[in-house]
């Protein structure tokens, strides 16, 4: 049962963040309401003032600018996924949304929603990662930006601070010569990773790895960048040696645990398997491009 709240649906960036002061741990933000109202269905949420931010409209943007992507934090996945920018020159984020949830929940929920749910086994998180975003959050004192990687703390935790709204997620432009892979293992199609891999490698000369950053999702507390893993990569030419030898120290990194979907040492055996693979589809791709 959903307890009563008080409601308020401001239309503007300063007007939320006035409220957010105002009302502080009182309250939640509510965005899409895709994850947040599972919880307050089952008790597990129960604020007495909530903030939609549905209404904000300068947030809800796509924009491709000379030092990237921007997008808005209320920009539904739906229009990531549709967005002919985004299908050109980051076609990895617009194939992970197809994936993503249903058709219906893609209309209604965030970008920004997704990040700040903080759920190691989301899909946006793993590819900001492998794309070098950055997340921006304003509060009431300015703005603050960090590496996407940095910004989930624990299970369901991430570095938001009291009175702040995460803003804006930029993605760098795609280098020359370089390749992304995407994949989600999951038995419910529709449904969360069982366990994810994103990989981007940069390839120099004589195609040797220039550089590559790997992510993992439903792996750990958080979604994790494997940077051992990229150690054994970065700077050789990649062979299938060195894939089997970064998709083992992958898992060595990782810190799966067992659920209703899979066990740790199966998440394990995934992570071993798809680390290589989609490192060696992202390095296939920086090839041709
Ligand atoms: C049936 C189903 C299937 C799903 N499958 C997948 C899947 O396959 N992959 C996947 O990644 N996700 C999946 N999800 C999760 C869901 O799609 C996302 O978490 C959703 O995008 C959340 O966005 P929202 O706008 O609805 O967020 P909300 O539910 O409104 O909010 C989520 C959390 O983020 C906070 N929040 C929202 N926006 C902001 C902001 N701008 N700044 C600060 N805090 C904010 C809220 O306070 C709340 O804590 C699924 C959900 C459902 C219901």
């Amino acid at each position: 049962m959903i307890h009563d709240f008080e409601y308020f649906a401001p239309k503007t960036l300063k007007e939320a963040l006035a409220l957010l002061d105002k009302y502080q741990d009182d309250c939640k933000v509510i965005c899409g309401g895709q994850s947040l109202l599972v919880l307050m269905r089952q008790g597990l949420v129960a604020p007495p003032y909530m903030i939609d931010i549905k209404g904000i409209s300068e947030l809800s943007y796509i924009k491709d600018e000379k030092d990237g992507l921007k997008i808005g934090a209320i920009t539904t996945h739906r229009a990531i996924e549709k967005s002919a920018v985004i299908k050109k020159k980051y076609p990895l984020l617009a194939k992970m949304e197809t994936r993503l949830a249903s058709i219906q929940t893609r209309n209604w929920g965030t970008i920004g929603g997704n990040v700040c749910h903080g759920d190691p086994a989301g899909d946006p998180a793993a590819v900001f990662i492998a794309l070098g975003a950055t997340f921006t959050m304003t509060g009431s004192k300015g703005k603050r930006s960090m590496p996407a990687e940095d910004f989930s703390l624990d299970y369901f935790e991430t570095a938001l601070e009291p009175g702040e709204l995460l803003t804006e997620i930029s993605v760098p432009p795609v280098p020359p010569k370089t390749g992304s892979a995407y994949y989600k293992f999951n038995v419910i199609e529709s449904d969360l990773a069982t366990a994810s891999v994103a990989a981007t490698v940069t390839l120099g000369a004589g195609d040797v790895c220039k550089d590559i950053r790997l992510a993992l999702g439903a792996s750990a507390p958080i979604p994790l960048r494997p940077k051992k893993a990229e150690a054994i990569l970065k700077g050789k030419k990649i062979t299938d040696a060195l894939l089997k030898q970064a998709g083992e120290a992958a898992v060595k990194e990782a810190e799966p645990i067992s659920d209703i979907y899979a066990s740790e040492e199966y998440r394990r055996e995934l992570i071993k398997v798809l680390v290589p693979r989609m490192t060696r589809e992202a390095m296939d791709k920086a090839k041709k491009a």
